[in-house]
């Protein structure tokens, strides 16, 4: 190791750039250390200038995550045509910086220059209070010239040392997809093989996998990635045992980004973080960090995740009339916003009310859901516009060449300039025509595939153009002008399940009105990598029975998709009980670890899940019988303090136990499930009396 070459800036052997009182970015002999008290990033720069990686590691569980003794690793890792850019490339160090960034974060830059001067590359390198990860991202700029295309960008590009003797296991989690084979979140866990073969995660919009990968060795050692992409990307872990290293990537597909001279590219930017312990604690960690840093606050702190009710059970064969009654028997059963589906509009792409369903007007009944106290909702898949649309007959040069249809529509290109400033203009005046509080994004793939040669986009560079210059372009610009409205990512269910995804909307649904069973499996799945607000759940169901609702109450939104007017009094008397059981346990389950306590729920099955909140030390727990043969369940729940008291409640069953965490965990409490279709809610709550077991009732 030889010392930092700086290129014309003061040198301080120890710099140390106090932000947050508990972050700290010092300045070693030859590079820098980033800490928060959790985690310690490394990272160096030695003579002839190439910048690496040298290890991260965990100051509470004192894992070690090397860089590789013969392998350089760099975050920054990117190619245009005939160049790579890697670890290996000379850079000569320009400058650096530090900042307080929001959400609690410290943030280093880092620039340089390639040595043969064709890149000006600016490194980020963030960390954030009590989070064990380590957030970046790289920004290069043509310092050339002539043009040039940027080809390849990694997402992810570590590399470590692998300790001999270990193994490492891997775990992804599908998506949503209804095109076979039917893909519903399962959580997926394999062993890397040592001869370097690839596990690959293919995630983006209308990609098998969510954008999230974890792997940890045969001591519990993890780490957990993410990328903040919404195009298509492949991503791949790879043991290469003769080299002694574990290798990451996640690049983005079909790059071909032109850059003028002085243009400027963003590699999407990624996480990496550490864990100790199994697939819970890695999603936990994930989970945490999304919500501290990346996540769309909460619209509402207090209520979130609402109560929803959706028209889709009319499907388009909606009108003014039946809307009302509706929304007069929602909010008296407690319901907290009211969303129309589609069907509102003359037809898809001409956002106007059709006045056959709506004579009084959409504006009336949107009034009339406030009026009753509910938020407004409502559908659009602003990206899709019918063959007849006046949109699509005075542009027919605006559809991109992807080949679906959407209900029949056509798809339009979000990256091309004028399909891009119609898109914006129109979803500013549906918001603010109809007094929108909540946009239901849907449509088939939000990011489309585009190579027409007359748009403003780079034909060769669909996807990421599609993705970052289209769709994103487009949120950013209505999300500034109308920052109250919030957003729910669909795209015909779960389909675009990204870390840059949870920047731009509240909640995403899961899988597209499965069912009670469906519902429970997207969630215990998707519960790996998002936080519980990242699972809506239409219910198709009328609600009939306990089984059926509280299939839908662990997660975010509950949304009921049934024609309540043509409910029995006694099912709605129902959900409006289970409205308010659902009312009382929400604030536990957002922001609750995840204990995923049995296996995925399928058919002749219990399934169970915890979520537990660890300020309040408070556990919700949904048991549910799938036809199981047994009418009870022997719950062990998990996190619990072994010495604390509990006490042990049900939503049904009026037995209440007092035990310790430790009988709890290692003994368990038996739940009640009567039926073969059931459920019971278990409650833990600390308490301070001892009575080891002992039935109350
Ligand atoms: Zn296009």
């Amino acid at each position: 190791m030889k010392n930092l070459v700086l290129a014309g800036v003061a040198v301080a052997l120890v710099l140390p750039v106090m932000a947050e009182a508990r972050i700290d970015v010092t300045r070693s002999a030859n590079g820098w250390v980033l800490s928060n008290g959790l985690i310690e990033a490394s990272f160096s720069y030695n003579e002839p200038g190439t910048f690496q990686f040298d290890s991260l590691r965990s100051l509470v569980w004192g894992d070690v995550w090397k860089a590789p003794e013969n392998v350089i690793s760099s975050p920054i890792r990117f190619a245009t045509t005939g160049t790579a850019v890697d670890a290996y490339i000379p850079l000569r160090f320009i400058s650096e910086s530090t900042q307080q960034i929001d959400r609690r974060g410290t943030r280093l830059s880092l620039v340089f220059d390639q040595n043969d001067g064709g890149f000006r590359i600016f490194l980020n390198l963030e960390l954030f209070e009590d989070q064990p990860v380590l957030r970046y991202s790289v920004r290069v700029r043509n310092t050339l010239e002539r043009e040039r295309h940027v080809r390849m960008a990694d997402m992810l590009s570590w590399n470590f040392a692998e300790p001999r003797g270990n193994s490492f296991r891997a775990m992804r989690v599908n998506q949503w997809s209804v095109l076979p084979p039917l893909k519903n979140f399962e959580p997926k866990e394999s062993m890397l093989a040592d001869d370097a073969t690839p596990l690959i995660v293919r995630s983006g919009a209308g990609e098998p996998e969510c954008a999230w990968i974890a792997v940890r060795d045969s001591r519990d050692r993890g780490l957990v990635a993410g990328w903040e992409f919404d195009g298509r990307a492949e991503a791949t872990a790879q043991r290469i045992a003769d080299e002694g290293r574990l290798r990451l990537s996640a690049q983005v597909s079909d790059l071909n980004r032109l850059l003028a001279p002085g243009d400027e590219f963003q590699v999407p930017a990624g996480f990496i973080g550490l864990f100790h312990g199994n697939w819970d604690e890695a999603g936990f960690r994930t989970q945490r960090f999304v919500e501290a840093v990346l996540a769309k606050p909460l619209p509402d702190t207090a209520k979130f995740p609402y109560v929803v009710w959706d028209s889709w059970a009319y499907q388009t064969r909606i009108n003014e009339a039946l809307l009302r009654r509706n929304a007069e028997i929602a909010a008296k059963a407690g319901v907290e916003m009211f969303i129309v589906d589609l069907g509102w509009a003359k037809q898809i792409g001409e956002w106007r009310d059709d006045p056959a369903k709506f004579p009084s007007g959409l504006r009336a009944l949107s009034d009339y859901v406030h009026s009753l106290g509910m938020k407004f909702g409502l559908h659009i898949a602003f990206a899709e516009a019918a063959a007849e649309s006046a949109v699509v007959r005075e542009h027919p040069d605006w559809v991109a060449t992807e080949p679906y249809q959407y209900f029949g529509a056509k798809p339009l290109c979000l990256s091309h300039k004028p399909v891009q400033e119609w898109v914006i203009a129109e979803l500013l005046r549906v918001i603010d025509e109809f007094g929108v509080d909540w946009v239901l994004q849907d449509g088939e793939h939000i990011v489309k595939q585009c190579t027409r040669t007359d748009h403003t986009h780079d034909p060769a560079d669909s996807n990421y153009s599609n993705a970052v210059d289209g769709l994103n372009s487009v949120l950013d610009a209505v999300q500034k002008q109308r920052p109250n409205v919030s957003w729910e990512n669909c795209a015909n269910g779960g389909s675009m399940m990204t870390f840059n995804m949870v920047r731009y909307y509240v909640t995403s649904i899961t899988n597209d009105a499965s069912g009670a069973l469906g519902s429970r499996q997207s969630v215990y799945g998707a519960t790996y990598p998002f936080p519980p607000r990242y699972t809506d759940r239409y219910m198709p169901e009328n609600g009939s029975n306990t089984y059926q609702t509280r299939s839908y109450m662990f997660g975010g939104p509950w949304i009921m998709m049934n024609k309540l007017e043509s409910l029995e009094a006694a099912d709605l008397a129902l959900a409006t009980s289970e409205i308010r059981v659902y009312k009382n346990l929400r604030g536990q389950v957002k922001d609750s670890q995840v204990f995923h306590l049995t296996e995925m729920p399928r058919e002749g099955a219990v399934d169970a899940i915890q979520g537990y909140l660890a300020s309040a030390d408070t556990s919700t727990i949904v048991v549910t019988r799938e036809m199981a043969p047994e009418s009870n369940y022997l719950l062990k729940p998990q996190g619990l303090r072994p010495e604390g008291n509990y006490r042990v409640r049900f939503q049904d069953d009026r037995r209440i136990y007092m035990m310790t965490g430790e009988q709890l965990m290692r003994d368990g409490v038996r739940v009640q499930l009567p039926e073969a279709q059931s459920a019971e809610i278990v409650y833990l709550e600390p308490a301070d009396t001892p009575f080891g077991g002992l039935n109350l009732e």
